[in-house]
Protein backbone atom coordinates (compact mmCIF):
# COMPACT_ATOMS: atom_id res chain seq x y z
CA UNK A 1 0.00 0.00 0.00
CA UNK A 2 2.58 2.35 -1.53
CA UNK A 3 1.96 6.03 -0.30
CA UNK A 4 0.80 5.54 3.17
CA UNK A 5 4.10 4.57 4.01
CA UNK A 6 5.30 7.63 3.62
CA UNK A 7 2.61 9.37 6.19
CA UNK A 8 3.96 9.48 10.51
CA UNK A 9 0.83 9.50 12.73
CA UNK A 10 1.38 10.27 16.11
CA UNK A 11 -0.90 8.01 18.40
CA UNK A 12 -2.13 10.34 21.54
CA UNK A 13 -3.63 7.44 23.91
CA UNK A 14 -2.12 4.59 22.31
CA UNK A 15 -3.06 1.71 25.12
CA UNK A 16 -6.50 2.04 25.68
CA UNK A 17 -8.96 0.99 23.74
CA UNK A 18 -9.39 3.15 21.03
CA UNK A 19 -5.30 3.68 20.64
CA UNK A 20 -4.54 -0.50 20.50
CA UNK A 21 -7.42 -0.49 17.34
CA UNK A 22 -5.64 2.82 15.62
CA UNK A 23 -2.46 0.84 15.56
CA UNK A 24 -3.97 -2.35 14.06
CA UNK A 25 -5.55 -0.40 11.29
CA UNK A 26 -2.18 1.15 10.65
CA UNK A 27 -0.71 -1.77 10.65
CA UNK A 28 -2.81 -2.97 8.26
CA UNK A 29 -1.98 -0.69 5.74
CA UNK A 30 1.35 0.06 6.60
CA UNK A 31 0.87 3.27 8.44
CA UNK A 32 4.08 3.91 10.74
CA UNK A 33 3.46 5.99 13.90
CA UNK A 34 5.75 8.61 14.55
CA UNK A 35 4.70 8.66 18.50
CA UNK A 36 3.15 6.83 20.78
CA UNK A 37 1.64 8.43 24.21
CA UNK A 38 -0.21 7.12 27.23
CA UNK A 39 -0.51 8.11 30.90
CA UNK A 40 0.94 5.68 32.98
CA UNK A 41 0.21 1.98 31.16
CA UNK A 42 4.75 1.58 31.11
CA UNK A 43 4.10 -1.99 30.37
CA UNK A 44 2.00 -1.88 27.21
CA UNK A 45 3.59 1.32 26.02
CA UNK A 46 6.57 -0.86 25.81
CA UNK A 47 5.23 -3.93 24.09
CA UNK A 48 3.67 -1.47 21.10
CA UNK A 49 7.16 0.61 21.35
CA UNK A 50 9.26 -2.62 20.65
CA UNK A 51 6.46 -3.90 17.84
CA UNK A 52 5.65 -1.19 16.24
CA UNK A 53 8.83 1.25 16.01
CA UNK A 54 7.81 4.94 16.76
CA UNK A 55 10.42 7.55 16.92
CA UNK A 56 9.11 8.30 20.46
CA UNK A 57 7.22 7.72 22.99
CA UNK A 58 6.01 9.40 26.07
CA UNK A 59 4.68 8.58 29.69
CA UNK A 60 2.26 11.48 31.16
CA UNK A 61 3.29 9.90 34.87
CA UNK A 62 6.64 11.14 35.49
CA UNK A 63 7.11 7.87 37.93
CA UNK A 64 6.09 5.38 35.37
CA UNK A 65 8.01 6.94 32.77
CA UNK A 66 11.63 6.53 34.33
CA UNK A 67 12.04 2.16 34.31
CA UNK A 68 10.34 2.45 30.97
CA UNK A 69 13.62 4.62 29.66
CA UNK A 70 15.71 1.97 31.11
CA UNK A 71 13.44 -0.80 29.67
CA UNK A 72 14.02 0.60 26.40
CA UNK A 73 17.55 1.84 26.73
CA UNK A 74 18.74 -1.45 24.04
CA UNK A 75 15.87 0.36 21.40
CA UNK A 76 16.37 3.84 19.17
CA UNK A 77 13.49 4.84 21.11
CA UNK A 78 12.96 8.66 22.52
CA UNK A 79 11.71 8.16 25.99
CA UNK A 80 9.83 11.84 26.87
CA UNK A 81 7.68 12.14 30.38
CA UNK A 82 4.79 14.27 31.96
CA UNK A 83 2.98 16.89 30.53
CA UNK A 84 5.42 18.69 28.66
CA UNK A 85 6.82 15.60 26.85
CA UNK A 86 2.68 14.80 25.67
CA UNK A 87 2.55 18.70 24.76
CA UNK A 88 6.55 18.38 22.79
CA UNK A 89 4.65 15.00 20.97
CA UNK A 90 1.52 16.41 19.73
CA UNK A 91 2.71 19.15 18.29
CA UNK A 92 6.60 17.67 16.97
CA UNK A 93 6.76 18.60 13.22
CA UNK A 94 8.26 15.28 11.89
CA UNK A 95 4.35 13.87 12.42
CA UNK A 96 1.71 14.63 9.37
CA UNK A 97 -1.22 13.70 11.65
CA UNK A 98 -2.06 13.10 14.93
CA UNK A 99 -4.70 11.14 16.16
CA UNK A 100 -5.57 12.15 19.58
CA UNK A 101 -7.87 9.07 21.37
CA UNK A 102 -7.02 10.54 24.54
CA UNK A 103 -9.92 10.16 27.77
CA UNK A 104 -11.61 13.54 29.04
CA UNK A 105 -10.70 17.29 29.15
CA UNK A 106 -6.51 16.31 29.43
CA UNK A 107 -7.22 15.90 25.57
CA UNK A 108 -7.48 19.26 24.85
CA UNK A 109 -4.75 20.96 24.96
CA UNK A 110 -2.66 18.49 23.23
CA UNK A 111 -5.31 18.57 20.23
CA UNK A 112 -4.59 22.51 20.38
CA UNK A 113 -0.75 22.07 20.21
CA UNK A 114 -1.52 19.78 17.08
CA UNK A 115 -3.36 21.74 15.34
CA UNK A 116 -1.20 24.66 15.91
CA UNK A 117 1.58 23.00 14.30
CA UNK A 118 -0.78 22.80 11.31
CA UNK A 119 -1.43 18.85 11.61
CA UNK A 120 -4.65 17.07 10.38
CA UNK A 121 -6.01 16.31 13.83
CA UNK A 122 -7.86 13.12 13.89
CA UNK A 123 -9.87 13.50 16.60
CA UNK A 124 -11.58 10.83 19.24
CA UNK A 125 -11.21 12.38 22.48
CA UNK A 126 -14.66 14.61 21.88
CA UNK A 127 -14.21 16.44 25.31
CA UNK A 128 -11.34 18.53 23.68
CA UNK A 129 -14.54 19.96 21.76
CA UNK A 130 -16.74 19.81 24.33
CA UNK A 131 -14.74 22.18 26.60
CA UNK A 132 -12.79 23.83 24.09
CA UNK A 133 -14.92 24.36 20.98
CA UNK A 134 -14.54 27.78 20.14
CA UNK A 135 -10.65 28.00 20.57
CA UNK A 136 -9.43 24.32 19.20
CA UNK A 137 -11.40 25.46 15.66
CA UNK A 138 -10.76 28.61 15.31
CA UNK A 139 -7.25 27.39 15.84
CA UNK A 140 -7.52 25.31 13.30
CA UNK A 141 -8.63 27.68 10.93
CA UNK A 142 -6.18 30.37 12.00
CA UNK A 143 -2.90 27.96 11.23
CA UNK A 144 -5.22 26.00 8.43
CA UNK A 145 -5.04 22.26 9.80
CA UNK A 146 -7.45 20.13 9.24
CA UNK A 147 -9.69 18.13 12.10
CA UNK A 148 -11.24 15.32 10.73
CA UNK A 149 -14.15 13.24 13.49
CA UNK A 150 -13.00 9.61 14.69
CA UNK A 151 -15.87 9.23 16.60
CA UNK A 152 -18.60 6.40 14.94
CA UNK A 153 -21.58 8.65 14.84
CA UNK A 154 -19.60 11.99 13.47
CA UNK A 155 -17.47 9.70 11.25
CA UNK A 156 -21.10 8.65 10.01
CA UNK A 157 -22.42 12.22 9.16
CA UNK A 158 -18.94 13.35 8.07
CA UNK A 159 -19.39 10.67 5.46
CA UNK A 160 -23.05 11.25 4.57
CA UNK A 161 -21.71 14.92 3.75
CA UNK A 162 -19.39 14.38 1.59
CA UNK A 163 -22.40 14.67 -0.83
CA UNK A 164 -22.50 17.67 -0.07
CA UNK A 165 -23.05 20.68 2.76
CA UNK A 166 -26.14 22.49 0.86
CA UNK A 167 -29.47 21.98 1.71
CA UNK A 168 -28.43 20.63 5.51
CA UNK A 169 -31.53 20.69 7.34
CA UNK A 170 -30.59 18.76 10.44
CA UNK A 171 -28.17 16.16 11.74
CA UNK A 172 -29.47 13.25 13.70
CA UNK A 173 -26.78 11.34 16.18
CA UNK A 174 -28.38 7.90 17.07
CA UNK A 175 -27.71 6.37 20.44
CA UNK A 176 -27.92 2.53 21.17
CA UNK A 177 -29.99 3.35 24.74
CA UNK A 178 -26.91 1.61 26.12
CA UNK A 179 -27.95 -1.69 28.67
CA UNK A 180 -30.77 0.06 30.70
CA UNK A 181 -32.68 1.48 27.70
CA UNK A 182 -36.36 1.19 29.04
CA UNK A 183 -35.84 1.50 32.39
CA UNK A 184 -37.55 3.63 34.92
CA UNK A 185 -36.11 6.32 37.43
CA UNK A 186 -36.89 4.03 40.05
CA UNK A 187 -35.53 0.66 38.20
CA UNK A 188 -32.02 3.08 37.95
CA UNK A 189 -31.56 3.52 41.16
CA UNK A 190 -30.28 0.13 41.80
CA UNK A 191 -27.70 0.32 39.22
CA UNK A 192 -23.84 -0.64 39.89
CA UNK A 193 -20.09 0.00 38.54
CA UNK A 194 -20.40 -3.11 37.35
CA UNK A 195 -23.78 -3.21 35.69
CA UNK A 196 -23.22 0.26 33.65
CA UNK A 197 -19.92 -1.26 32.38
CA UNK A 198 -21.34 -4.20 30.03
CA UNK A 199 -22.51 -2.12 26.86
CA UNK A 200 -24.37 -4.05 24.54
CA UNK A 201 -23.04 -3.10 20.93
CA UNK A 202 -19.59 -1.76 21.13
CA UNK A 203 -16.16 -2.63 22.53
CA UNK A 204 -15.46 0.97 24.21
CA UNK A 205 -13.02 2.07 27.05
CA UNK A 206 -14.53 2.23 30.87
CA UNK A 207 -15.65 6.12 30.77
CA UNK A 208 -17.45 6.27 27.56
CA UNK A 209 -18.92 2.84 28.35
CA UNK A 210 -20.52 4.39 31.74
CA UNK A 211 -20.88 7.75 29.76
CA UNK A 212 -23.13 5.70 27.12
CA UNK A 213 -25.41 4.21 29.99
CA UNK A 214 -25.98 7.30 31.60
CA UNK A 215 -26.78 8.70 27.70
CA UNK A 216 -24.08 11.33 28.71
CA UNK A 217 -21.83 10.00 26.28
CA UNK A 218 -24.67 11.43 23.63
CA UNK A 219 -25.10 14.72 25.11
CA UNK A 220 -20.98 15.26 24.77
CA UNK A 221 -21.18 14.06 21.16
CA UNK A 222 -24.20 16.67 20.71
CA UNK A 223 -21.60 19.59 21.60
CA UNK A 224 -18.68 17.63 19.66
CA UNK A 225 -21.12 18.04 16.71
CA UNK A 226 -22.06 21.63 17.24
CA UNK A 227 -18.54 22.57 16.97
CA UNK A 228 -17.07 19.57 13.93
CA UNK A 229 -20.20 20.76 11.61
CA UNK A 230 -21.06 24.16 12.71
CA UNK A 231 -24.53 23.56 13.20
CA UNK A 232 -26.78 25.31 16.48
CA UNK A 233 -27.86 22.36 18.64
CA UNK A 234 -31.44 22.99 17.92
CA UNK A 235 -30.70 21.09 14.83
CA UNK A 236 -29.14 18.32 16.21
CA UNK A 237 -31.60 15.59 17.18
CA UNK A 238 -30.55 12.44 18.58
CA UNK A 239 -32.60 9.18 18.30
CA UNK A 240 -32.26 5.46 20.04
CA UNK A 241 -31.22 3.14 17.59
CA UNK A 242 -30.83 0.16 19.78
CA UNK A 243 -29.35 -2.19 17.00
CA UNK A 244 -26.13 0.55 16.25
CA UNK A 245 -26.12 -0.21 12.38
CA UNK A 246 -27.32 3.18 11.56
CA UNK A 247 -24.45 4.96 12.69
CA UNK A 248 -26.09 8.66 12.58
CA UNK A 249 -27.71 10.50 9.58
CA UNK A 250 -28.09 14.16 7.45
CA UNK A 251 -31.50 15.08 6.63
CA UNK A 252 -31.94 17.71 4.02
CA UNK A 253 -34.07 20.52 3.00
CA UNK A 254 -36.17 18.81 0.47
CA UNK A 255 -36.93 15.49 3.04
CA UNK A 256 -33.93 13.35 1.79
CA UNK A 257 -31.89 11.20 4.32
CA UNK A 258 -28.50 9.97 4.16
CA UNK A 259 -26.90 7.39 6.67
CA UNK A 260 -23.98 5.61 7.14
CA UNK A 261 -24.56 1.89 8.30
CA UNK A 262 -22.35 -0.82 9.36
CA UNK A 263 -21.42 -3.53 11.77
CA UNK A 264 -20.39 -1.54 15.14
CA UNK A 265 -16.80 -1.54 14.69
CA UNK A 266 -14.51 1.30 15.80
CA UNK A 267 -11.69 -0.07 13.55
CA UNK A 268 -13.79 1.49 10.38
CA UNK A 269 -14.25 5.22 11.57
CA UNK A 270 -10.53 5.17 12.39
CA UNK A 271 -9.61 3.88 9.40
CA UNK A 272 -11.90 6.32 7.59
CA UNK A 273 -10.07 9.11 9.36
CA UNK A 274 -6.50 7.34 8.95
CA UNK A 275 -6.65 6.82 4.99
CA UNK A 276 -9.48 9.97 4.04
CA UNK A 277 -10.44 10.28 1.37
CA UNK A 278 -9.71 6.90 0.22
CA UNK A 279 -11.89 3.65 0.98
CA UNK A 280 -9.98 -0.06 1.26
CA UNK A 281 -10.48 -3.19 3.15
CA UNK A 282 -10.90 -2.53 6.87
CA UNK A 283 -9.82 -5.02 9.22
CA UNK A 284 -13.05 -4.59 11.61
CA UNK A 285 -16.27 -6.88 11.19
CA UNK A 286 -18.35 -6.54 8.35
CA UNK A 287 -22.40 -6.53 8.29
CA UNK A 288 -24.86 -9.31 6.36
CA UNK A 289 -27.55 -7.19 5.31
CA UNK A 290 -29.97 -10.34 5.73
CA UNK A 291 -28.89 -11.39 8.91
CA UNK A 292 -29.91 -7.73 10.09
CA UNK A 293 -33.87 -8.44 10.47
CA UNK A 294 -35.07 -5.49 12.27
CA UNK A 295 -33.74 -1.74 12.65
CA UNK A 296 -35.73 0.51 15.09
CA UNK A 297 -35.85 3.84 16.01
CA UNK A 298 -37.12 5.48 19.11
CA UNK A 299 -36.88 8.79 21.19
CA UNK A 300 -34.97 9.62 23.96
CA UNK A 301 -36.14 9.25 27.81
CA UNK A 302 -35.25 12.35 28.99
CA UNK A 303 -37.21 11.70 32.45
CA UNK A 304 -34.71 8.93 33.07
CA UNK A 305 -31.77 9.50 31.15
CA UNK A 306 -31.25 13.92 31.96
CA UNK A 307 -27.68 14.52 31.24
CA UNK A 308 -29.16 14.72 27.39
CA UNK A 309 -31.66 17.93 28.06
CA UNK A 310 -28.56 18.92 30.71
CA UNK A 311 -26.37 18.59 27.64
CA UNK A 312 -28.31 20.34 25.32
CA UNK A 313 -29.02 23.51 27.63
CA UNK A 314 -25.03 23.67 28.20
CA UNK A 315 -24.76 23.57 24.23
CA UNK A 316 -27.68 26.44 23.91
CA UNK A 317 -25.57 28.49 26.21
CA UNK A 318 -22.52 28.31 24.81
CA UNK A 319 -19.26 29.97 26.13
CA UNK A 320 -17.44 28.19 28.91
CA UNK A 321 -20.63 25.87 29.54
CA UNK A 322 -19.35 23.23 27.92
CA UNK A 323 -16.31 22.94 30.16
CA UNK A 324 -18.40 23.55 33.35
CA UNK A 325 -20.98 20.15 32.42
CA UNK A 326 -18.12 17.92 30.98
CA UNK A 327 -15.78 18.94 34.40
CA UNK A 328 -19.08 17.98 36.54
CA UNK A 329 -19.55 15.06 34.44
CA UNK A 330 -15.62 13.69 34.93
CA UNK A 331 -15.81 14.01 38.32
CA UNK A 332 -19.30 12.47 38.89
CA UNK A 333 -18.35 9.35 36.83
CA UNK A 334 -15.75 9.01 38.47
CA UNK A 335 -17.02 8.77 41.99
CA UNK A 336 -19.77 6.48 40.57
CA UNK A 337 -17.02 4.43 39.30
CA UNK A 338 -15.55 4.07 42.69
CA UNK A 339 -18.74 3.36 44.34
CA UNK A 340 -18.71 6.86 46.15
CA UNK A 341 -22.04 7.70 44.81
CA UNK A 342 -25.56 6.62 42.92
CA UNK A 343 -26.07 6.41 39.23
CA UNK A 344 -28.77 9.28 39.43
CA UNK A 345 -26.98 11.71 41.18
CA UNK A 346 -24.55 12.38 38.11
CA UNK A 347 -27.41 14.24 36.60
CA UNK A 348 -28.17 15.71 39.78
CA UNK A 349 -24.38 16.77 39.91
CA UNK A 350 -24.22 18.38 36.57
CA UNK A 351 -27.86 20.13 36.95
CA UNK A 352 -25.99 21.61 40.47
CA UNK A 353 -22.81 22.13 38.72
CA UNK A 354 -24.47 24.14 36.11
CA UNK A 355 -26.35 26.03 38.72
CA UNK A 356 -23.35 27.75 40.34
CA UNK A 357 -20.26 28.22 38.02
CA UNK A 358 -19.39 31.11 36.84
CA UNK A 359 -20.05 32.08 33.19
CA UNK A 360 -17.65 33.41 30.59
CA UNK A 361 -19.00 34.21 27.02
CA UNK A 362 -15.71 33.90 25.19
CA UNK A 363 -13.45 32.22 27.26
CA UNK A 364 -9.96 31.87 26.63
CA UNK A 365 -7.72 28.23 26.92
CA UNK A 366 -6.80 29.59 29.96
CA UNK A 367 -10.54 30.79 31.61
CA UNK A 368 -11.52 26.70 29.82
CA UNK A 369 -8.58 25.30 32.20
CA UNK A 370 -9.81 27.53 35.37
CA UNK A 371 -13.70 26.32 34.74
CA UNK A 372 -12.13 22.97 35.17
CA UNK A 373 -10.48 23.24 37.86
CA UNK A 374 -13.23 25.34 39.58
CA UNK A 375 -16.21 22.89 39.26
CA UNK A 376 -14.18 19.88 40.28
CA UNK A 377 -13.19 21.22 43.43
CA UNK A 378 -16.82 22.56 43.86
CA UNK A 379 -17.72 19.35 43.20
CA UNK A 380 -15.45 17.27 45.32
CA UNK A 381 -16.22 20.09 48.67
CA UNK A 382 -19.33 18.07 48.94
CA UNK A 383 -21.51 21.44 48.46
CA UNK A 384 -23.03 20.07 45.50
CA UNK A 385 -23.31 16.82 47.07
CA UNK A 386 -26.99 15.54 46.25
MG1 LIG B 1 -19.71 7.76 19.65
Amino acid sequence: MGMETERLITVLGSTGSMGTQTLEVMAAHGLRPYALTARRSADALEAQARRHKPALVCLEDEAAARPLKVALADTPVRVLSGRGGLLEAAGRSEADAVLNAMVGMAGLEPALEAVRAGKTLLLANKEALVCGGAVLMDAARTAGGTILPVDSEHSAIFQCLQAGRQGVRKLHLTASGGPFRGWSRDRLRSVTPDMALKHPNWDMGPKVTCDSALLLNKGLELMEARWLFDIPPERIQVVIHPQSIVHSLVEYEDGAYLAQLGAPDMRLPIQYALLYPRRAPCPGRSMDLTALGTLTFEPPDNEAFPCLSLARGAAARGGNAGAAFNAAAEAAVERFLAGDCGFLDVPERIASALESFVYIEEPTLEEILETDQSVRALLSSGHLSS
